[in-house]
């Protein structure tokens, strides 16, 4: 049975309309703030009621709306910004298609208020899914004021999709971070539920933007980059290789002053920091690429998310040379090398992490010699007695080609390849270990018995305060109960820093600003989950920032605790991610690779 062809009304097409611009409360900010800019606003403030989920007021002190034209707003199509289809070569607006508002007003009621500052009265309208109730003259101030409420109230399926009121106000100020990076003479405010959590008062350039809205931590490890190639100009920031994410979202790219999502040029930048930072840990940047309007398609995407480039080769190498030479001139020591000596050089207050266990303090050993003998026998007492060693871990024994020989089970230690990987020797094969899956395994555990027996937490002798940017402050408001059972103590201090209090003992050591940034990350990918499966992934985030990385030389004593520990760890085959701890060949598959069978 064949149906008949039939053209939508015009509210069931805005609706689908809406559903490319219109995601969720974060995406009707973006277009709100956008048209602010667009209106040559100085001052613009955000203010959200439960995420934005009950309502979305922006107040800007922009140009104001003729009030013939108030209705037109809410037309499809119905554009200030361009006449001609030439003049999209040249588009200086954020705004060009005139879809944002008529696709609001569809899902949506919009409250508008608008005064132009050339008229003595002002303009006041309401639209209630896609249709005009009124508009009456009224006294304001000038500028425009529009007030989105009843979000989705006629698509329920879509509000369904919308995620913890924590997670789509983090989404919100996202998006107002974005648009202040590029507008830094531009003063932003976002108050939500009454409290001011974003404020960004206008700044002379765009570094003192970045530090506000990006926090000083950023600031403090990030280096200026710039170059040019024929028309195309790059500017921005990128981290040191001492600051890194657990995901891509701390690269900001900006394409003549609009965000963008490009995976490209997110590559580009990876790219350039693969030789120097860990496996599935991400930099942080602020990129600004500048380049004349006809070489860029920006009508591609209906939010705008995506453009097109004339020239993409040439822009990926500008961008990947221009990194990876500021960070050439930037090489920092990792600080995997740090955290490994941290605990063994401070006294028994940073006990836990990564520290031999029952081993007398280093400082008061005679220095002796050690030969190989002596030392191997030092080594497989420690290790089968499980008594205290005697094995001084200096770099120099590790150093030394015949390395000792550690038995872990009825395996020998052959050494540490690849800077990752534990060889052990036995009669049945050959086993290799991912020191960063196995420690992983080992920390989740710890931290899960010591959750579950609520003897987990440690107080700080120096309580840290970590600074954030507000988006990210945002999502701790509904997880510090959760985190304060797992044995982490937080409390939110202004609009852009926390306070830890105290951490779950086995975290002692390991930086602080470094677990929160991961645990943000984490939050903010958060979907509506239950409270076991939240509390998992949590403590799985912290035990892979607590656990000794990649590329990390382990001393002989160090892989001895190591075997240990993973021996008694319940689920030690898989890391928290499920990639497996160990791989094992056969002696038999190693004698046929030999042709000896
Ligand atoms: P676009 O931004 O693509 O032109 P929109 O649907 O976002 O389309 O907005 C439609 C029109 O409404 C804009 O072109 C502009 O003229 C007007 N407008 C919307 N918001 C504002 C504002 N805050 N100040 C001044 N004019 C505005
Ligand atoms: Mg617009």
């Amino acid at each position: 049975m064949s149906k008949r062809i039939a053209v939508l009304s015009e509210e069931v097409a805005n609706q689908i309309a809406a559903g490319e611009v219109v995601e969720r409360p974060a995406s009707i900010v973006k277009e709100l703030v956008e048209n602010a800019l667009d209106a040559g606003a100085g001052d613009i403030r955000i203010e959200l009621v439960r995420g934005g989920c009950e309502s979305i007021r922006v107040t800007d002190n922009g140009s104001g709306i003729l009030r013939d034209d108030v209705a037109l707003v809410f037309e499809r199509h119905a554009t200030s910004k361009i006449s001609r289809i030439d003049d999209l070569g040249r588009i200086a607006s954020f705004g060009f298609r005139g879809e944002a508002m008529a696709s609001i007003a569809s899902v949506a009621r919009v409250d508008l208020l608008t005064r132009r500052p050339e008229d003595l009265a002002g303009t006041k309208a309401a639209v209630e899914a896609g249709f005009i109730s009124e508009i009456a003259p009224a006294g304001l101030p000038p500028g425009t004021q529009i007030t989105v409420t009843k979000l989705f109230a006629n698509v329920p399926a879509r509000r369904k999709f919308l995620k913890t009121e924590a997670t789509e106000q983090s989404a919100c100020l996202d998006a107002v971070t974005r648009l202040a990076l590029v507008h830094p003479h531009v003063r932003f405010s976002v108050v939500a539920d009454g409290r001011e959590v974003f404020a960004a008062p206008a700044a002379k350039d765009v570094s003192r933007r970045i530090a506000m809205v990006l926090g000083q931590d950023f600031v403090g490890r990030s280096r200026e980059i710039g170059g040019q190639r024929g028309p195309v100009r790059l500017r921005g920031f990128v981290s040191t290789p001492d600051f890194t994410r657990s995901n891509a979202k701390g690269i900001f790219l900006f394409v003549n002053s609009r965000f963008i999502r490009d995976a490209s040029l997110g590559h580009a930048v990876l790219a350039a920091y693969r030789q120097v930072i860990e496996p599935r840990r991400y930099p942080a940047a602020v990129l600004f690429l500048d380049l004349p309007g006809e070489d860029v398609d920006v009508n591609v995407h209906p939010a705008k998310l995506e453009v097109r480039f004339k020239n993409s080769r040439e822009i990926y190498d500008l961008v990947a040379t221009t990194v990876a030479q500021a960070l050439a001139a930037a090489r920092t020591a990792p600080d995997a090398v740090a955290y490994r000596l941290a605990p063994r050089e401070s006294s028994s207050a940073a006990s836990g992490f990564w520290k031999p266990r029952e081993t007398a303090p280093l400082r008061e050993r005679p220095a002796e010699v050690y030969t190989r003998r002596n030392l191997q026998q030092a080594i497989e007492t420690d290790w089968l007695r499980r008594s205290e060693s005697t094995l001084p871990a200096t770099e120099a024994a590790q150093a030394k080609p015949d390395a000792p020989r550690i038995t872990f089970a009825d395996r020998g230690y052959l050494g540490q390849f690849a800077g990752t990987y534990l060889a052990f020797g036995g009669s049945d094969g050959l086993t290799l270990i991912d020191q960063h899956a196995a420690h992983e395994r080992i920390i989740l555990e710890r931290l899960k018995a010591s959750a579950a027996s609520r003897g987990a937490s440690q107080p700080l002798l120096m309580p840290e305060v970590v600074s954030l940017p507000p988006a990210q402050i945002a999502l701790f408001a509904d997880a510090l109960e959760l985190l304060s059972n797992i044995g982490l103590e937080l409390e939110i201090f202004g609009r852009d820093a926390l306070v830890v209090k105290a951490l779950p003992a086995d975290l002692i050591g390991v930086p602080p600003a470094d677990l929160i940034s991961d645990l943000a990350d984490q939050l903010a990918g958060e979907a509506k989950l239950s409270l076991a499966c939240r509390k998992e992934k949590i403590l799985a985030s912290l035990a892979c920032r607590a656990a000794i990385k990649a590329n990390t030389s382990l001393c002989g004593e160090e892989v001895a605790t190591l075997c240990r520990d993973l021996e008694q760890t319940p689920f030690n085959a898989t890391c928290p991610h499920g990639r497996p701890v160990s791989v094992h060949f056969s002696l038999y598959e190693i004698e046929r690779l030999f042709k000896r069978r």
